[in-house]
């Protein structure tokens, strides 16, 4: 069958709605498209919503979850608080203040003191005085001088002054003059007058009788008391200075690192009925027999008992 040839206008008029048509579905793909996107869009909110929701609900958790620790935190804080710990951690201990150990046996300090009694039974001091005051101000003037020193010192001041009332009327420029040849006079004098003066004022012008009491007294320390309580008074007391912190520790009889750990450790050791003498037999054995830098150990009457390591002149 022979094919029929369409005329030149019609062909062109169908091409024309072809393309018309074309345009027409491009537009409509086109909004339908864009009806979809929009469509989505609307169905994309609530999903976006959930998600914030969801997000809001994790936070609340969480917030709870926190606010539940810090409640079980506080509850074991009051709880701790309230309860008494039934298993206190132990304090740390102080520190034990015993004094060291005497070295001779309780047979040796017997024997040790037997031998000064034998040699010497009623010692003496070598500071001169004459009456409780005099010897206050004797043993405060003796502060680093010599006992030989301060006598000589004081033989003059004494007859001018021998009582509190006496001294301050003889006033401190005096009395400085008088002690002048004595290691730290100015101190010392300064001292002499206010201790008078104090004794007048709270103890009557007598000298009194309690450690505590004398160490008041300005210029009064713990052995210038010790010697006023042994001396004047007759107390088993002990004033540890230089020799007899030296004899404590060579025998043995005390060791300490200073002289009140000497002085509560010769007081511990030695028998109650040595006690009133022992400061001045310890303290002149020091002075002439125990000396500092060579030990006379071949004179020595309680070698015997001492313990000190490097004796000399041994026999
Ligand atoms: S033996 Fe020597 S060291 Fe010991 S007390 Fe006598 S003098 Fe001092």
């Amino acid at each position: 069958m022979p094919v029929k040839s369409l005329p030149v206008k019609k062909a062109t008029k169908a091409a024309k709605k072809s393309v018309k048509t074309a345009t027409k579905l491009s537009k409509k793909r086109s909004a339908v498209v864009a009806e979809s996107k929009t469509k989505n869009a609307a169905k994309k909110k609530p999903a976006k919503q959930k998600i914030v929701t969801a997000g809001v609900g994790v936070a609340a958790k969480l917030k709870k979850k926190a606010s539940l620790k810090t409640k079980v935190k506080e509850d074991s804080n009051s709880r701790r608080k309230s309860t008494p710990r039934t298993n206190p951690k132990p304090k740390t201990k102080p520190k034990s203040k015993r004094l060291p150990r005497c070295k001779l046996s309780a047979s040796e300090i017997e024997g040790l003191f037997a031998r000064f009694a034998a040699d010497t039974p009623e010692p003496k001091g070598e500071l001169n005085y004459s009456n409780p005051y005099t010897l206050v101000v004797a043993v405060a003037l003796s502060a680093q001088a010599t006992d030989v020193g301060v006598n000589k010192a004081t033989d003059k001041l004494f007859k001018l002054a021998d009582t509190p009332k006496k001294m301050l009327a003889l006033g401190e420029d005096k009395v400085r003059e008088l002690v002048k040849t004595i290691g730290l006079y100015k101190t010392k004098a300064k001292n002499v007058i206010a201790l008078s003066q104090k004794l007048i004022d709270e103890f009557g012008a007598q000298v009194p009788q309690t450690r505590e009491a004398l160490e008041s007294l300005p210029g009064v320390g713990r052995k210038t008391a010790n010697v006023v309580l042994n001396i004047a008074f007759g107390q088993p007391t002990i004033a540890v200075d230089t020799h007899l912190f030296r004899v404590g520790n060579r025998t043995g009889l005390a060791p300490g690192k200073d002289p009140l750990q000497v002085e509560q450790g010769l007081l511990k050791s030695i028998p109650e009925h040595y006690l009133l003498h022992a400061h001045h037999w310890l303290i002149l054995h020091g002075r002439y027999i125990c000396l500092a830098r060579k030990p006379r150990c071949s004179l020595c009457i309680i070698k015997e008992f001492c313990k000190f390591k490097d004796k000399t002149d041994q026999a």
